[in-house]
């Protein structure tokens, strides 16, 4: 389903994230993840795009047997950086014959493995062009090859801190109107801890004329491993004092450490959805405990229920 549809129709979607899995055994537990994900409904999930060639085909593989093998809507991920226009068309032309509603297009970062890439040789520099890109394809030939005769919907990543390359706050606005006006769609954000920055953000995407919805990018912190593993992912991102006193106080108990991550994003997500966020997006790693915890704790069954707005609720008295 198209994204503009999608937000058409309810007040806050749900979405979880997935990477492509590197072995047997990986792949054997995210499917087993995503059976216990799909029966919580979510509006779509996404799955990240990798640098190298083989980890690519990993995306395009699994985005495909999603689309065919379960109920979910899959949005890959796709980068500007190491590909040719051609290389882009062609999977584009993929997913447009696999019926694939969406596509989120990012800049993407060279890997460590190829230090040296000249970006000069990449067809697209920055995700705005890309935008502009498939956008461009949609208009030529989505009538015929893709099932929506919009063609794909298309998100863009968002920063609530800022991104760690564009230092000035300012301009990264301009950067991200520009993008929308390339044609996106709708916002996915980075993960977050403190929601004031999210409403900050969500408060100045609106003073620069960007409308379209935003989706909460949230990662509940499972593990002290995890928690340094978050901070190096999401270079900028910051614990705030009352989350590092919390996991302070675990003395780092496993346990312990998990319960403060798992009450800390139930929390920002009953906040969120007080303040009418238009989206949630979970980080899963590939797991689904955590998740369904979160869920439990919202009192949540049903992603597609009263909490996304469809629906009344028990207040709403039978007609
Ligand atoms: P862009 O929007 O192109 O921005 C990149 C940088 O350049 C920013 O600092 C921006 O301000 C600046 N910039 C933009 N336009 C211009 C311009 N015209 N002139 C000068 N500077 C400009 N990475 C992956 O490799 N695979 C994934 O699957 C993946 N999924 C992600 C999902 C989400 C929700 C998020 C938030 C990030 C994801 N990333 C992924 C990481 C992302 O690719 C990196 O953060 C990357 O550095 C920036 O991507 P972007 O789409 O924001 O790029």
């Amino acid at each position: 389903m198209h994204a503009q549809d999608i937000f058409n129709q309810t007040a806050t979607a749900f979405s979880f994230e997935f990477f492509p899995p590197k072995t047997p055994e990986a792949a054997e537990s995210l499917y087993a993840s995503m059976r216990e994900l799909e029966a919580l409904k979510p509006h779509f999930v996404s799955i990240t795009y990798g640098a190298g060639g083989s980890t690519r085909d990993l995306t395009h593989d699994l985005v495909v047997k999603v689309k065919q093998e379960t109920t979910l809507e899959p949005v890959p991920h796709l980068t500007c950086v190491c590909h040719s226009e051609a290389e882009i068309n062609a999977i584009l032309e993929r997913y447009a014959r696999a019926g694939i509603g969406n596509i989120l297009a990012l800049g993407g970062d060279v890997p460590k493995a190829l230090a040296g890439h000249d970006r000069a040789r990449d067809a697209f520099r920055y995700a705005a062009d890309l935008v502009r890109h498939i956008r461009r394809f949609n208009e030529r030939y989505a009538k015929g090859l893709h099932p929506d005769p919009r063609g794909f919907g298309i998100g863009v990543a968002g920063y609530p801190e800022g991104h760690p390359t564009t230092p000035n706050r300012v301009r990264e606005l301009d950067l991200l109107k520009a993008k929308i006006e390339a044609g996106a769609d709708y916002i996915c954000t980075q993960l977050f801890f403190d929601n004031r920055d999210f409403y900050d953000f969500r408060d100045r995407c609106s003073l620069v004329g960007v409308t379209v919805p935003i989706v909460a990018g949230i990662m509940p912190i499972t593990s002290l491993k995890g928690m340094m593993g978050m901070a190096d992912m999401a270079l900028g991102c910051r614990f705030p004092a009352p989350l590092m006193r919390a996991v302070n106080r675990t003395g780092g108990d496993p346990d312990s450490v998990r319960r403060v991550g798992i009450h800390w994003a139930t929390e920002q997500c009953r906040d969120l959805l007080d303040h009418r966020v238009r989206g949630l997006h979970f980080y899963t790693l590939n797991r689904s405990t955590a998740t369904r915890e979160i869920y439990l704790n919202l009192g949540v069954k049903d992603s597609r229920g009263p909490v996304s707005g469809i629906g009344g609720g028990v207040w709403t008295t039978p007609a």
